[in-house]
């Protein structure tokens, strides 16, 4: 089976997920017989691209053209290199990223589709998957009927392969930019830049719910100690909603799907859409001061407190070592 790992990266870092994707990717091709290569596109890409050979042979695209992730320009070229090397299966890391342009590759390749997959096997010679459906509520099993396949992972479910000692082949794609479509215009990017890690990427998540009650105290409780810890922040919809949290810090149904090493909700109650984004973490901590409240029902460990009260001592305790 070919392999075609579709790499994601900021311009100079490959992200985590990618690697996941690789080792799903290896997983697969130790199963069949098959081969791996990644796909790096994007333009100024050498760093990128050494790095990536780290872990797979490599193909880089670099063009102008491609300079940023114009989700029909790249669909065009993943589908184009995948058809041209007879791909069987495309994968890449279930991100925001992917769900742009993957399923748009897939369209032109006119293969068949799984998304946000947890899992696999080798059933009878075909390979088979898991994955999440109805917000998580259940995990289906499903197998891709079409040529090629392309497959999306959830990072938290694939552990990373390690580098190679020797860093593999690497080749250039070149590509008739005339060719491209052109019916995405680039404008501008708009993010918040944070020196905390991303809250899909990081090991350890201090979130903060409908609890916390204005901006000011999300920073000084969810936001301290989560830099005490190292750790990202992330949010339930109702600071959302409410313009406490901004939008890409929401964990659930709608927001990021994470599963870090340890997981912390501050005064969340434990909604099921939630419960989607963050129940697979390693160890799920909650604080909550209704002893009710469904979160316990999930969590590892549970504390029932005032957030107010208790944050700022942890805070403290964490800070004296
Ligand atoms: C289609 C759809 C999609 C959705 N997607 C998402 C999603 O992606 N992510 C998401 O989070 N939600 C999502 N929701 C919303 C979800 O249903 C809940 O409304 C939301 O998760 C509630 O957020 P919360 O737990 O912060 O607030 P609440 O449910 O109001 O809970 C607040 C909790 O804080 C506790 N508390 C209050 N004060 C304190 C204190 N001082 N100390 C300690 N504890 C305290 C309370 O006991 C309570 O348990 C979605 C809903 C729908 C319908």
């Amino acid at each position: 089976m070919h392999i075609l790992v579709v790499a994601e990266h900021d311009g100079t870092t490959i992200r985590p997920g990618t690697l996941s994707a690789v080792g799903f990717a290896n997983s697969i091709a130790e199963k069949t017989g098959g081969k791996v290569e990644s796909l790096v596109l994007g333009h100024d890409i050498d760093s990128v691209v050494r790095e990536m050979a780290r872990y797979t042979p490599v193909l880089g695209c670099d063009s102008s053209a491609l300079a940023n992730p114009v989700a029909d320009r790249y669909a065009k070229v993943i589908a184009d290199v995948a058809s041209e090397r007879h791909d069987d299966l495309i994968v890449a890391a279930s991100t925001t990223y992917a769900k742009d342009i993957l399923g748009r590759a897939g369209g032109l390749l006119g293969g068949a589709m799984a998304s946000e997959v947890v899992g696999h096997e080798l059933r009878e010679g075909q390979l088979v998957f898991q994955r999440p459906m109805f917000a998580g509520a259940i995990t289906a099993t499903v197998a891709l009927l079409g040529h090629p396949q392309i497959v999306t992972i959830r990072a938290a479910a694939y552990e990373a392969p390690r580098p190679a000692d020797t860093a593999f082949d690497t080749s250039t794609v070149d590509i008739d930019e005339s060719s491209l479509p052109n019916h995405i215009c680039f404008e501008q990017v708009e993010s918040k830049s944070s020196d905390r890690p991303d809250v899909t990427e990081a090991r350890i998540v201090v979130s903060g719910g409908r609890a916390i009650k204005n901006s000011e105290d999300f920073e000084r409780l969810v936001g301290k100690l989560a830099d005490q810890l190292g750790a990202a922040t992330g949010s339930s919809r109702a600071l959302v909603d409410a313009g406490i949290a901004s939008n890409e810090l929401q964990v659930g149904q709608t927001g990021k799907i994470v599963a870090p090493d340890l997981y912390i909700a501050l005064g969340i109650s434990g909604a099921v859409q939630h419960l989607a984004g963050m129940k697979n973490s390693k160890v799920i901590v909650a604080i909550n001061n209704d002893p009710d409240a469904p979160i316990f029902d999930t969590a590892d460990y549970g504390l029932v407190a005032d957030v107010y009260e208790i944050v700022p001592q942890l805070i403290e305790k964490i800070h004296a070592g």
